[in-house]
């Protein structure tokens, strides 16, 4: 009876297996595979590959939740990116890469957004524009590698990394619950000002202390003038919690920067109504980014 035990049977090789979907492409990480303590497995050529999504993975995308959801993107970026041991790493300017590129891999290269410019003139209408997503991942700037040291005025050097995925999940699911919080309690009428004081300050607390959990978690590395490196994470939290204003302000500063690194989000277009051109973020809001046709 051994032999019918899934896990004692021989691996038996699915000739389906060379139908399975394949990479759809492949592309370089604004991070080069930095700040991942395990590294994504390249190509020969330096790039990743990411795979169109499953059935599947368009249903996860499709739960209005998504949007507010970290696990559900985690979940669609783990199943196109197989090649990426832990997808929880993925700092914000590879994710916006592998974005892209999966909607592009699943729906083509063109995408079609509608924008709106709000000027008079367009009295709140809103025009079609289409979008080379190819064109997109061609505008990759890579992170150099200066960017993420910073000396402080003490004398100590930090090496930080860039938010990450899990950061942007934590945070994610912070907001949303304030959000409902403070729907909650507005239609609670039993609340009296002092609750509603007592529950407002508690809140920004809690946003403040998460911030500070995310800015601490951006720690890589603290050296010391005289040579000494901690990477020890209870020592690195005991000295975020006692740093000056100003050396946080420096830290924030240098996290900033590399969000001028990546894919260029931004798209120009010559406003149909005004003639004047302007800019629009592209926002990968799961609900309108990952629906073909859209
Ligand atoms: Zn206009």
């Amino acid at each position: 009876m051994d032999n019918q035990n899934p896990l004692t049977q021989k691996a038996q090789a699915n000739p389906l297996a060379q139908y399975y979907r394949r990479p759809g492409t492949y592309v370089r990480l604004p991070s080069s595979g930095r700040f991942y303590s395990k590294p994504p497995k390249f190509s020969d050529t330096g790039e990743l590959a990411v795979f169109p999504m499953t059935a599947k993975d368009e249903l996860i995308l499709k739960n209005p939740d998504a949007l507010f959801n970290g696990e559900a993107i985690k979940q669609v970026v783990a199943s196109v990116c197989p090649d990426i041991p832990d997808v929880n790493e993925i700092p914000a300017a590879d994710l916006d890469m592998i974005l892209v590129a999966m909607r592009m891999t699943s729906y083509g290269d063109d995408m079609g957004l509608s924008i709106s410019h709000g000027c008079d003139e367009s009295k709140g209408r809103e025009q079609s524009i289409t979008v080379s997503l190819g064109s997109i991942i061609a505008s990759l700037r890579p992170i150099p590698s200066d960017v993420g040291i910073v000396k402080l005025s003490s004398g100590i050097t930090v090496a930080l990394r860039p938010y990450n995925l899990h950061d942007q999940s934590r945070l994610l699911r912070m907001q949303f619950n304030t959000m409902r919080q403070i729907q909650a309690n507005e239609e609670n009428k039993l609340l009296s000002t002092e609750d509603r004081t007592r529950i407002a300050t508690e809140q920004y607390n809690s946003m403040v202390e998460l911030a500070q959990q995310l800015l601490t978690g951006c720690v890589e590395k603290v050296s010391t003038p005289d040579g000494v490196e901690v990477t020890d994470r209870r020592h690195i939290t005991d000295w975020v919690k006692n740093l000056d204003r100003a050396s946080v302000d420096r830290l924030d500063q240098e996290l900033k920067r590399f969000q001028e690194f990546g894919i260029i989000r931004e798209v120009t277009t010559k406003c149909d109504y005004c003639g004047t051109d302007y800019k629009t973020d592209m926002l990968f809001d799961p609900t309108s980014f990952f629906t073909a046709g859209s």
